[in-house]
């Protein structure tokens, strides 16, 4: 049986600007846009407990928020700093993994199977690690618990804010089965509106559903989450945290979600990537794509080729697939990335320096 674990971290930009400013424990603050006296537009990044109690919340516009509260305390987004304690933090998190896959700038799972040795233990592993890492940086953290990365993914969100949850492979599919089918992860708004269409309601409706209705709607990602729906799913954690990697990204002017404007962003990406592995001689082996939302957050999905590569077309195609598989239709993108990492060079050994860029 694996142990794979979700950390994440609780209103982790709001929990930021609170550690440096400690005097903001007491208000609610929202990091994002600038509100402009309630003219501003663009969307609120996180916000803490305190504002969410006046109905705040991310990705909400800045503008509604401001109404909803106008005495907040409100930050722009100082992303450096964020991923400056993110590094720290993950870094700890690193030490209690057997193997540690991060998704985003504070969220990551980690395979603790090596580890632990059932569920007891592994529930007193995951209240030393989020010990640590609150006791070491000051931030809060939630964690779950459980055999592959849904029910993680699933424990942790209902374990929030500061909580630990402990979600048995036996018992996934009955905690899931009330919860809306939209709340289910890898489910994202409009999957979630088709299933409703559907006539499945709750993460118990699809768990009872027949698979083959869903793969003729959805093709393999309907199996998938059928999968997700009965408390199975993947329990692998993929290593992508690389210090060596070639990457390079692109901000948009304005926030889209013109797909071919994308498309042509990551291999115009790629192309850059190209030019530099030629030059260096590198050959590689996985390839990340990240995606910033216009709230700042992230998504970091990966792949790994299982063999070294120097054929830019192979980036080109993985780069595109992820973003077909994990962007919707409609949904608005700030930034793209592209990154290759497992790195490998012909003629001998690689020097740090060969990655300084
Ligand atoms: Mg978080």
């Amino acid at each position: 049986m694996k142990i794979i674990m979700l950390i994440d971290m609780d209103y982790f930009f709001a929990a930021c600007e609170e550690l440096r400013h400690p005097e903001l424990r007491e208000k609610p603050v929202v990091v994002g846009a600038d509100p402009k006296g309630g003219k501003g537009r663009g969307v609120v990044s996180t916000c803490n407990y305190l504002a969410r109690r006046y109905g705040i919340h991310s990705a909400m516009p800045i503008s509604m928020a401001y109404r909803l509260k106008p005495d907040a305390v409100f930050l722009p987004v100082d992303y450096e700093y964020y991923e400056e304690m993110s590094r720290k933090v993950m870094q700890r998190v690193k030490e209690f993994a057997t193997r540690f896959e991060q998704v985003s700038v504070d969220e990551a799972f980690i395979d603790v199977s090596g580890k632990v040795d059932g569920y007891d233990s592994a529930l007193s592993y995951a209240k030393e690690l989020k010990e640590s890492v609150t006791k070491s940086y000051g931030l809060p953290c939630s964690v779950g618990v459980s055999t592959n990365r849904v029910l993680a993914k699933m424990a942790c969100e209902a374990g929030k804010p500061d909580g630990i949850m402990l979600v048995k492979e036996e018992d996934g599919a009955k905690f899931l089965a009330k919860m809306p089918v939209g709340k289910l992860y890898g489910v994202g708004k409009k999957t979630g509106e088709k299933l409703q269409g559907m006539g499945y309601k709750s993460i118990g409706d699809l768990a009872r559903a027949n698979p083959v209705n869903l793969v003729s709607e959805f093709g393999s990602y309907g199996a998938e989450i059928y999968r997700s729906a009965n408390g199975k799913g993947d329990d692998s954690v993929v290593e992508n945290y690389e210090v060596k990697s070639i990457g390079r990204e692109r901000t948009f002017q304005e926030d889209t979600s013109d797909r071919d404007e994308i498309r042509r962003q990551i291999i115009s990406i790629c192309k850059e990537i190209k030019t530099e592995i030629e030059k260096q001689g590198f050959s590689f082996k996985t390839i990340t794509l990240k995606i910033r939302y216009p709230d700042f957050t992230e998504q970091l999905r990966g792949k790994s080729l299982g063999h070294y590569s120097n054929d830019i077309s192979q980036v080109e195609d993985v780069a595109i697939r992820l973003f077909e598989r994990y962007v919707e239709h409609g949904e608005r993108i700030r930034k793209i990335g592209v990154r290759i990492s497992s790195l490998s060079k012909k003629g001998g050994q690689m020097r740090m320096s060969d990655f300084a860029n």
